[in-house]
């Protein structure tokens, strides 16, 4: 990059060290060129003039021209503040100010025609601006025309670094710049063909945006600019990754995995499941380290590929682990997979915290020589205590709640590192998947297994309580089984403590005994306990489950066919889709009953309406990413380190996808930028990497 830009921020004008410390401190801003990359995060339009009558429509920042017909002061100390009451002829705004004014006070004249600037906010009953701008109108405004608003800090803006303050520091730097020769930092064969406003353009509309349609191109080109980098790491580290891991070979998929699918196997697979076995036949066939996620809405059969996928290694002499979230899961699991497997020569063995010391050291050295050959359990796996013969294949299932850190840990329990297949049954949109999953592969399961009937959803207020309660009574005379879910959520587990109780006994009450059984389950109970009552339920013992979130992940009911959630305005949408999921398990019609209040916000009701609306995880996980970002959805853990100063995955999503596509064709034409054209975008990704000491290996 151009020298000049890597001047340190210090010496700007209108900086100074102390400055320079905050900005960097603050916004990570050290060089002349992070500060041009500090994008404005919206723009405002300064030429035009609003009525106030619009303002409630407008809610946000207005600009209003009119005059002043009355000031007041008010209060005395910390109280102490300037009302004024603003008109223009379609109606009057009070302006407010709480500290400051006493220099704006002597000068404030009626009758003459002012300009307002502010963040109209409702008050009571009318609306009002604190701390507005406030100048003379002197018909000069129009020129003004659309201002970049700038993200700042507290401390920033005490040191006078607000979204003007910093306006002002980036005019004084492109003013500097005006004959300066700007480098494009983007491959020109790129910015021709997507014809995008070159790099020196581009910096100028985004910060001085003279023309907002040429500042929306130029943000869609730093957008893009930054996915494409993004996307160029990912691609790398997955790269470096395949070089460094050298993969046991799975040569074949042996006489074992044969067996089992003539001899074992209950169901034919769907071409879905088949098309993802393909892939991840040829990947640990490849000599290369699988790291595949593989993506598959409730109920759609992940499981069984699961367990192909580990006896696909045991013919080839290795082991197979399965780790999941919860101990309910891990059993459930566990069962399933040694019924599945009765018959056959393989070995398999549960691990948990609740296993008792002399079975752990048992298992420990059946592992060690390769007597288990799948192990199944939670987060005990991953102790160093526990150590394989020769593990090749690890199934995490539900990955979205294990980490990184966890997933190097299973790496490491092995010479050349096992494949790994992480399963998650909360789609992801594509957009996030494509960039906190980048390094990964992805296979989809988009197809459930026949017969099943779509889960049919209905959402009812409190007051239709004595309906549904007489639509579960019809459905237990069927037959069938019923979860009635209650919210928990940690802020205030007392209080949801308490509700699941009500509910449990006004269910007792409502659902008595002998005709009806009910059982309870949540997570002050002891384990023990807990199993105690799943079990019931599991074996059809109790008709109803009453229970909190417990049971969201993973359990496998067939016979349950009514899934009633509580409160459900305070779940969100992918948790509500995943107690969903717990019904529709076998042949029979099952129902999503959705119990709220009477008031909702709009965000609930959008939540409520898209379950009711659609039973597919992937268009859901869509709505989520729209309501609630990506930062809530992956974690804040994981949020952290995107780290994306102007693109936006909620919204940006066909800009992810093209980022990919191209960052693709470059790394095909380029593996290591090493063309003059790729010179930026090789300095950049060196210094993504730069932690990673394994970039030397590729460059
Ligand atoms: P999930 O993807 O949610 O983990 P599971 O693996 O638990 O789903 O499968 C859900 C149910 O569907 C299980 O009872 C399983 O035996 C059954 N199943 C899986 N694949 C098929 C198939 N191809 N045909 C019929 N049933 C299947
Ligand atoms: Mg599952």
């Amino acid at each position: 990059m151009n020298q000049w830009l890597q001047t340190q921020i210090e010496f700007l004008k209108g900086v100074g060290p102390q400055r320079a410390k905050l900005l960097k401190e603050e916004l990570g801003i050290t060089t002349y060129l992070d500060l041009l990359y500090h994008f404005p995060f919206r723009y405002i339009d300064r030429s035009r003039f609003h009525l106030i009558k619009d303002i409630p429509a407008i809610d946000g920042f207005v600009q209003l021209k009119g005059q002043i017909i009355s000031v007041q002061e008010s209060g005395t100390g910390r109280q102490k503040r300037l009302n004024v009451k603003f008109q223009d002829s379609t109606g009057i705004i009070d302006l407010v100010w709480f500290q400051g004014y006493k220099y704006i006070l002597p000068n404030l004249k009626l009758h003459t025609d002012y300009v307002v600037f502010g963040k109209a906010k409702p008050y009571v009953n009318t609306w009002n601006i604190s701390h507005p701008e406030l100048n003379p109108y002197t018909g000069a405004e129009a020129a003004l025309g659309w201002q970049p608003v700038y993200s700042s800090t507290e401390k920033l803006n005490a040191s006078g670094l607000h979204t003007k303050g910093i306006q002002k520091l980036i005019e004084n730097l492109l003013g500097l710049a005006a004959n300066v020769r700007f480098d494009e930092t983007l491959p020109p064969k790129l910015v021709q063909e997507l014809k995008l406003p070159g790099f020196a353009i581009a910096i100028r509309a985004v910060h001085m945006p003279a023309d907002v349609t040429l500042a929306q191109k130029a943000r869609a080109r730093f957008k893009l600019e930054e996915l494409l980098n993004l996307q160029i790491e990912l691609l790398l580290r997955k790269a470096i990754n395949l070089q460094k891991n050298k993969g046991q070979v799975v040569s074949d998929v042996g006489q074992l995995f044969h067996d089992f699918y003539e001899n074992n196997l209950p169901f034919p697979l769907t071409n879905a499941q088949k098309k993802v076995l393909k892939e991840i036949r040829r990947d640990i066939g490849s000599g290369f380290q699988m790291n595949r996620l593989l993506q598959g809405d409730v109920g759609s059969g992940k499981t069984v590929v699961a367990l192909l996928t580990m006896l696909m290694g045991i013919g080839s002499g290795l082991q197979g682990a399965l780790m999941a979230p919860t101990e309910i899961l891990a059993n459930q699991h566990f069962v399933g997979l040694q019924e599945l497997l009765n018959g056959t020569p393989v070995r398999i063995a549960l691990l948990t915290g609740s296993t008792k010391k002399a079975a752990r050291k048992v298992i420990h050295e059946q592992l060690l020589n390769g007597e288990i050959h799948i192990l199944v359990g939670t987060h005990a796996l991953l102790e160093d205590v526990v150590q394989f013969k020769n593990l090749g294949i690890v199934v995490i299932d539900e990955q979205h709640r294990f980490g990184v850190e966890q997933r190097s840990r299973l790496w490491k329990k092995n010479d050349s590192p096992p494949h790994i297949l992480v399963m998650t049954a909360t789609p992801i949109p594509r957009t996030l998947a494509m960039t906190y999953y980048g390094d990964l592969d992805v296979s989809v399961i988009d197809e459930l297994p026949p017969g099943r009937k779509p889960i049919t959803t209905k959402h009812h207020f409190e007051k239709d309580r004595s309906l549904v309660f007489g639509f579960i009574r019809k459905e237990i005379a069927l037959g069938r089984q019923v979860y009635v879910v209650y919210p928990l959520i940690q802020e205030s587990e007392t209080l949801d403590y308490n509700n699941l109780m009500d509910g449990y006994e006004a269910i007792s009450r409502s659902f008595p005994l002998p005709e009806y059984r009910v059982s309870i389950v949540h997570g002050k109970m002891k384990p023990e306990v807990k199993d105690y009552e799943m079990q019931l339920f599991v074996e059809g013992k109790t008709q109803i489950m009453v229970a909190t979130t417990v049971i969201e992940v993973g359990v496998n009911v067939p016979n349950a066919s009514v899934m009633v959630i509580e409160s459900s305005e305070r779940f969100g949408l992918s948790q509500l889709h995943q107690l969903r999921g717990r019904v529709g398990r076998g042949a029979e019609q099952s129902y999503c009953l959705l119990m709220t209040g009477n008031k909702l916000s709009a965000d609930t009701k959008k939540r409520i309406h898209t379950m009711v609306r659609t039973n597919d995880g992937f268009e859901i996980s869509e709505v989520d990413l729209e309501l609630r970002g990506p930062g809530d959805i992956m974690g804040t853990q994981q949020s952290g380190n995107l780290d994306l100063k102007i693109a936006d995955l909620a919204k940006d999503g066909p800009l992810v996808a093209l980022a990919r596509e191209k960052a693709r064709e470059l790394l095909t034409d380029d593996p290591r930028l090493e063309k003059p054209e790729h010179v930026f975008l090789r300095m950049e990704a060196i210094k993504r990497l730069q932690d990673k000491p394994n970039w030397a290996e590729i460059s």
